[in-house]
């Protein structure tokens, strides 16, 4: 078994009480206990006729909705929360800045995410772990930890209901905030949240977050995913998402492009980065782009290859990066040096934004630096191009017939990456590690 021991991330300020009984528990949470009577925000979005198009998504033009779902809503919301005091500390006066270079990293000084907090072993070797009701999920987070819930609507019609009941039957998707943000409006969406899915993608779940994605309608609104093995700390279904006015390095990197799928899917490889990875883009609707990069993400969660999402341009883009730091670290193959800025690369780290939690590596920090880090997170050329052959072969099979595109004809049985490569066998390491999710 393969184990890292990393500082968690502190998501919400009721984490910390991991263990307790479900009755009455007095902290208005969102279990049996608390729930009954409880009202949230509702947002319902139109999911249909959303057709990616070179501008942008087709659909959004009718009415004014009845709120402004990015900057009224959400990061209104989230900054009533930072007024409430919920936050662990003022993200907002948190250093930032863009380190010189060609690629235009991005440093962020956050001494206050780490406070505090043992180091917990997190196993690294298992992509895909059953949910366990025992552990901090976000059922326990409280009420006032979340900022709305996130529907699509019924009637094709975007509206609003400031003070809507909680159909715990019909398990909605919520909003809430991460109480150690890393930037402004950080938040999490956590897809049917009764339903306690663990940490894994699946087809319906995701084009929920390209949904939000394009209703925020802002390119540097983005969401995240960190698989379990890749610096997720919490096995509940979560995505992130935060605000950050600047182009992420990823964003800028240049692409090659492998096919171009039946639904007008367009997948690239991505060129001069330092993290492998592959980007998806186009399709006709929203849903050819979502359903590609979910059954992508599927093939490696069942061959269990941890990898991070990176949901661009208001959802018409996405980036899926397998990686093998975790892996790496928890077989002590990484260097001491690394190991010491505590820094963990998950998805937001590996886009560039690399979060600090040490004066020292912030003052230091270089575009060398930035990419030695994340250099460490890539695949081998040989390792992703295996990777890349499991996941063209799944998603041009298609289960449901209309997969097949024209994708490059790969040799199904010619290798055995689960076998071949550094894959399986995990081990113990000892560092603590920060990224959140
Ligand atoms: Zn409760």
């Amino acid at each position: 078994m393969l184990r890292i021991k990393r500082v968690p991330t502190v998501v919400s300020n009721y984490q910390k009480e991991e263990a307790e009984d479900q009755k009455g528990c007095g902290r208005n949470c969102l279990r049996n206990c608390c729930i009954k009577g409880a009202k949230l925000p509702l947002y319902t979005y139109k999911r249909i006729n959303k057709i990616v198009s070179g501008k942008g998504l087709l659909g959004h033009e009718d009415k004014e909705p009845p709120v402004a779902f990015l900057d009224s809503l959400l990061l209104g919301e989230w900054e009533d929360r930072m007024q409430r005091g919920l936050f662990r500390y003022d993200v907002t006066a948190c250093e930032t800045k863009v380190i010189p270079g060609e690629h235009g990293f991005i440093a962020q000084l956050n001494e206050g995410r780490h406070l505090k907090k043992r180091p917990t072993e997190f196993r690294v070797d298992k992509v895909l772990q059953p949910f366990d009701g025992n552990k901090f999920n976000f059922t326990k987070v409280g009420q006032e930890e979340v900022l709305f819930q996130f529907e699509p609507s019924e009637d094709d019609e975007v509206q609003f209901f400031a003070d809507a009941p909680i159909d715990v039957e019909n398990s909605p998707s919520v909003v809430a905030i991460n109480v150690s943000p890393i930037e402004y409006g950080h938040v999490l969406l956590i897809p049917r949240i009764f339903e306690c899915l663990p940490q894994r993608i699946d087809r319906e779940s995701f084009l929920l977050a390209l949904d939000m994605a394009a209703e925020a309608a802002n390119p540097y609104f983005r969401l995240g995913y960190n698989s379990l093995g890749a610096f997720a700390t919490i096995n509940h279904l979560h995505f992130q998402a935060y605000y950050l006015a600047v182009p992420f390095p990823i964003e800028k990197a240049p692409t090659k492009k492998i096919t171009t799928l039946d639904g007008g899917v367009k997948i690239s490889e991505m060129l001069n980065y330092p993290v492998r990875g592959l980007v998806f883009e186009g399709g006709n609707t929203l849903q050819d782009l979502s359903d590609a990069v979910s059954d992508s993400c599927i093939c490696l969660q069942v061959n269990n290859i941890p990898y991070n999402v990176l949901i661009s341009d208001c959802g018409k883009r996405v980036f899926l990066l397998p990686q093998c730091y975790a892996e790496k670290q928890a077989l002590g193959e990484v260097s001491a040096e690394l190991l010491d800025t505590q820094v963990n690369p998950a998805v937001w780290e590996i886009s560039g934004h690399m979060v600090l939690k040490r004066k020292k590596d912030y003052e230091e920090a270089s575009e060398e630096n930035a990419w030695r880090l994340l250099a460490e997170v890539s695949l081998s050329e040989e390792r992703f191009q295996e990777v890349n052959a499991l996941i063209f072969e799944a998603i041009a099979g298609g289960d449901n017939g209309n997969g097949n595109g024209n994708v490059t004809p790969q040799p199904p049985e010619e290798f055995n990456p689960i076998d071949k490569s550094s894959h399986p066998t995990m081990v113990v390491g000892n560092q603590e590690c920060l990224v959140l999710q």
